[in-house]
């Protein structure tokens, strides 16, 4: 099978977003947005770095690829509607795997009804995808990091550290992988929170980002935005059951800067919490409050974490200092 075939064997047969004026097959695709703006992000994964062979399947690099490209769309308060792929292929990879990859895409894409519209096919000595995702959002409803107010509460979705405590469990090839099949299904296979993030448009004002590093980090990027202070309560940030086996600075760390969650850190006015909380009702979500919104007095922006009585500055790798 040669390039052309290839193409030709992953080009869906019909387009389900009326946006798509043409997608695969010429040299460029072409998209019609009226009333709504565009969201364009990217986001790359390279074999060894990113993910390794050892503890993932192509078809989860596929899924994993896309959930990251997803997730950023999400946490602007857009949704996604399609997505193009440059792949670079060593020659040790079959077409089954390179198929495999595809149906990982495609098997996430199609819980959002996103169209697969392009891409690029090259060869190389390492295994590298990179997705272009492409989404919408209401004008006066994009998610800025900058947008976080003194005195809002900052919240989280879902339970924070399961994906990185999945990817020990198979680096480590823990015995009875049974008892870890919920982490590391977080791991393979996240679901980044469209469908919170759409819900929320009754909302006015959030500051929102995705959870792709750990929330040490995306923390501070919200506070630094922003140019306040996240106090965050370390005790209050939701945390599995299963990893209560683990040794609490192992938690510790997975919880701060495990990463890949795809989880929301975001802040709401104090006065639109309840709203906030029906709607992860209505939408099947956790959401935890973990803290408040401050002033910072040097107007820089900073993260505190108290924890065990111990305020101090957590820093966006996720270590902690007293503070100054
Ligand atoms: P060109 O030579 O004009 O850049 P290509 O031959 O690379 O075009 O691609 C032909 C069509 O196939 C284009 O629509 C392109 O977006 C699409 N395409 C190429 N590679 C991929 C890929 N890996 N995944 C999805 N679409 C692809
Ligand atoms: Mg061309």
């Amino acid at each position: 099978m040669d390039e052309f075939q290839f193409i030709d064997s992953i080009k869906q047969k019909y387009y389900k977003q009326p946006s798509v004026i043409k997608g695969i097959g010429d040299d460029a695709a072409i998209l019609r947005h009226t009333d709504e703006d565009t969201i364009v992000a990217m986001d790359t994964m390279v074999d060894e770095i990113h993910f390794s062979k050892k503890t993932t399947e192509p078809f989860h690099i596929g899924y994993r690829v896309l959930a990251a490209n997803i997730s950023d769309i999400a946490a602007m308060g857009g949704k996604p509607t399609s997505y193009l792929v440059s792949i670079a292929i060593p020659e040790s990879s079959t077409l089954e795997q390179l198929h495999e990859i595809y149906e990982g895409m495609r098997a996430l894409a199609d819980c959002f009804q996103m169209d697969l519209i392009g891409g690029d096919t090259v060869s190389s000595n390492v295994l590298t995808i990179t997705v272009t995702v492409i989404g919408t959002v209401k004008k006066d409803r994009v998610r800025y990091r900058s947008d976080a107010k003194i005195g809002d509460v900052i919240f989280v979705t879902g339970t924070l550290g399961d994906a990185a405590c999945g990817l020990d469990v198979l680096l480590n090839e823990r015995e009875n992988l049974n008892k870890y099949t919920y982490m590391i299904e977080r791991h393979r296979m996240p679901m980044p929170r469209v469908t919170f993030a759409n819900a929320c448009q009754t909302i006015s004002r959030l500051s929102l980002n995705d959870i792709s590093d750990g929330i040490s980090s995306e923390a501070n990027e919200i506070a630094n935005a922003s140019k306040v202070c996240l106090n965050i309560n370390y005790e209050a940030i939701p945390k599995h059951h299963l990893l209560q086996e683990f040794s609490k600075e192992k938690v510790e760390q997975w919880v701060l800067s495990g990463g890949e969650d795809f989880e929301l850190v975001g802040t709401v006015a104090k006065s639109n919490w309840d709203q906030l909380v029906t709607i992860a009702e209505q939408t099947n979500t956790k959401v935890t409050k973990i803290g408040t919104v401050e002033e910072d007095p040097t107007g820089n922006g900073v993260v505190l974490l108290s924890k065990e009585n111990q305020t101090t500055v957590l820093n966006k790798s996720g270590y902690t200092h007293l503070r100054g």
